[in-house]
């Protein structure tokens, strides 16, 4: 049987790079996947079909994460999908993955680019997850995608770290919160991923070289390598693991 045979998975930002390799990795294992999209609803369906075209099932949610309104819309929608779809409610899953990157040095950070990072990759995973958890079944899981630059200090992406170490540290107290309910909270770490928004980054023969020199491996990341990992948090096989930090970045902080 596949290890995500009867849950529900509910991943932000699935449209495209790491949360749409995830959408991907998680139906094929059996989950119901519901693909959260920002702007890019072509990019969300084209997900949903590679998933249906495999067997799998999933629908496709689009909201704007960086209101209290659009997260309360994106659950509404949820609940009347997971009903229409699977005759339930709730779900087992929750990723919270949609982010922003952001190249800015301490100098050069301004009110508007520090609230505009903190938007997304703070305080919507925080807002989604109030929403969440009166729907998430026990036994349920979070995994929350934070980064290595929690790690390696990286003073160029300055304000985007600290929303990062925001996320280290929500998922420590959300274990210790959730632990009761049986539902485990773990975050990955990733390096350098081969998504867009790595996109200048890794079209430079400098920033290729870069890119592929921070890991051991001496090549970059790939999002089937995040993929991999979040479907281990989000099955029975992790039971036993919650309020951890997965490094994520090929050894990039060795
Ligand atoms: P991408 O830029 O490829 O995709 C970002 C996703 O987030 C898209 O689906 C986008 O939706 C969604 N999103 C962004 N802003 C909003 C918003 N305001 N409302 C709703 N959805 C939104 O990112 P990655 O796949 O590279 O990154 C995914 C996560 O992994 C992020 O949290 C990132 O910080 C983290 N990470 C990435 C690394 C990397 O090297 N790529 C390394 C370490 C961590 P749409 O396109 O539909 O608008």
């Amino acid at each position: 049987m596949s290890k995500l045979e009867g849950k529900i998975a509910l991943i932000t930002g699935a449209s495209r790079g790491i949360g749409r390799s995830i959408a991907l990795r998680l139906a094929q294992e059996g989950a119901f996947v519901v693909v959260h999209y920002g702007k890019r609803r072509n990019e969300a369906e084209a997900v949903i079909h590679q998933i249906e075209q495999s067997g799998g099932n999933a629908c496709a949610i689009g909201a704007d994460l960086s209101t209290l309104d659009g997260i309360h819309d994106l659950f509404s929608v949820l609940d009347d999908d997971i009903r229409e779809r699977t005759g339930g409610s709730g779900f087992d899953i929750l990723v919270n993955n949609a982010g922003i990157g952001q190249i800015v040095s301490l100098e050069e950070t301004t009110e508007e680019s520090f609230d505009e990072v903190m938007k997304i990759n703070v305080k919507a995973p925080l807002f989604v997850t109030q929403q969440a958890l009166p729907r998430l079944k026990d036994g349920g899981r979070i995994i929350n995608i934070s980064s290595f630059v929690t790690r390696v200090a990286s003073p160029s992406v300055f304000t985007y770290s600290m929303s990062k170490g925001a996320i280290d540290t929500f998922t420590h107290l959300l274990a210790k919160q959730l632990g009761n309910r049986n539902i485990t909270v773990n975050a990955i770490q990733p390096g350098i991923i081969n998504t867009e928004m790595n996109a200048g980054t890794l079209q430079d023969p400098h920033g290729q070289k870069y890119a592929a020199g921070l890991s051991t491996f001496n090549r970059w990341g790939e999002p089937e390598d995040v993929a991999d990992i979040v479907t281990f948090l989000a099955s029975s096989d992790s039971r036993w693991v919650t309020g951890q930090l997965l490094d994520a970045s090929g050894g990039s902080h060795l």
